[in-house]
């Protein structure tokens, strides 16, 4: 990564039409927003075997740890042994199975719906359900930290978008006051978690919000199924808000350590859905083996609450032992305070903002050379570098302090 920059490849070899491509990969790399993979060795857990080094693993979405379980590798098994590898056609066609409708009742028995429907990623399903319920007569109020899919979907959708302040219900209410008339329908659409932050949206403030002005309420509880609420179900229940009119979205993909995505509420929304969403319909129906990994995720989130409490305990140590940190000054290589701040979070999700991208990519190095893997996250995918460190219930206490311990340069 950085300063490498590309010879011409394709110039003067057949059609010009092409040789934007080498110009447009040079400019990534002279803004040093070129990105590359790095290959993971075997299963990834607390740690993770990342080109030959194995590393403290606090750069994964895993955080309950079941994406190496041995019980979702033999309910995939067992589902390819009776059904195959694969699908072989839309749900609505011939790629319908006895695991799919399994799966999505687990759902809805989790979230409290009458219903839910899987989709085949997480980004599919806020693509394909936005896009289903909104069209150019309407509106979307959109947090303005929200996930890129929802911001794609409410783009492909052709409704009105308008973003409101971070979590900002003066600002939402405002907009409601000044915008909603002008829409047939309006929907507000919020992250339970915010991925790129580990803060919650004030989702009871939104839904009383939503019940004044009369707009659907979407949440997408990526970061938080399987982590936040007494049984799992995520933000919502955590927040109080079980059995309140809304759209719950969530992938597989996280907590549940599977592929996929979901959408769960009342009867009608889904039935609609799937004769609707077109990321649903014309596409190939969830992988059986995805799907019964996924359901036996559920199964072990419900089952083992100990999990889940692990969890927030570790995330509230590292939080207190970083904050005792910051405390004292931190300084960087030059001797010079890092002016680290912590961002508010009440998730596994614990950011470290600092000034500037240089910064973070110092302190992201220093880590990696203490064999840490965390992500160092800089514009434009946010907008403040920060640190995004996120904890996992199989995380040991030494393990978090030995990343405090590396952050301080000792
Ligand atoms: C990861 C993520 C998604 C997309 O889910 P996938 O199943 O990975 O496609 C959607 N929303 C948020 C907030 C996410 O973090």
């Amino acid at each position: 990564m950085g300063s490498f920059i590309p010879t011409t490849r394709t110039q003067g070899k057949g059609n010009a039409a092409y040789g934007w491509l080498d110009q447009s990969l040079e400019t990534l790399h002279r803004a040093h927003w070129y990105r590359q993979v790095s290959t993971v060795e075997g299963r990834a857990g607390s740690t993770v075997r990342l080109e030959g080094r194995i590393l403290l693993n606090f750069a994964s979405n895993d955080y309950l740890g079941l994406a190496g379980d041995p019980r979702l590798a033999e309910a995939a098994i067992a589902a390819i042994q009776t059904d195959g590898t694969g699908s072989t056609g839309s749900r609505l066609l011939s790629g319908h199975r006895q695991i799919h409708r399994e799966l999505e009742q687990a759902i809805a028995q989790l979230k409290g719906t009458d219903d839910a429907v899987v989709f085949s990623s997480g980004y599919l399903a806020n693509i394909g359900t936005i896009s289903a319920l909104l069209g150019p007569q309407d509106g979307i109020l959109a947090d303005q930290y929200n996930h890129a899919s929802l911001k794609q979907g409410a783009a492909v959708s052709g409704a009105t978008v308008v973003n409101y302040a971070h979590g900002n219900m003066v600002d939402l209410k405002t907009q409601l006051q000044t915008r909603r008339g002008a829409y047939r329908r309006c929907l507000i659409v919020t992250d339970s978690v915010f991925s790129m932050d580990g803060d919650l949206a004030p989702l009871p403030q939104i839904l009383d919000l939503a019940d004044e002005f009369e707009a659907m309420v979407m949440v997408d509880e990526a970061h938080g199924t399987g982590v936040l609420g007494a049984t799992g179900a995520g933000g919502v229940e955590h927040l109080g808000c079980t059995g309140r009119p809304l759209i719950h979205m969530g992938t597989l993909s996280k907590a549940l350590g599977s592929l996929g995505g979901y959408v769960a509420g009342s009867a009608a929304l889904i039935d609609f859905l799937r004769n609707r969403a077109p990321s649903w319909i014309y596409t190939t129906g969830l992988s059986p083996g995805d799907a019964a990994a996924a359901k036996a995720a559920i199964e072990i989130v419900q089952a083992e609450p100990e999990r889940r409490q692990r969890l927030q305990t570790n995330a509230e140590y590292l939080r207190q032992r970083l904050d005792a940190w910051l405390a004292d000054a931190c300084l960087d290589n030059d001797g010079h305070p890092f002016n680290l701040k912590r961002l508010p979070s009440d998730s596994p999700i614990v950011c470290l903002q600092v000034q500037n991208a240089a910064t973070v990519l110092q302190l992201g190095q220093r880590l990696r050379e203490q064999d840490i893997f965390a992500s160092a996250v800089r514009p434009p995918t946010v907008p403040t570098s920060r640190l995004r460190l996120t904890v996992m219930a199989t995380h040991d206490q030494a393990q978090l302090d030995r990343l405090v311990a590396a952050l301080k340069g000792d």
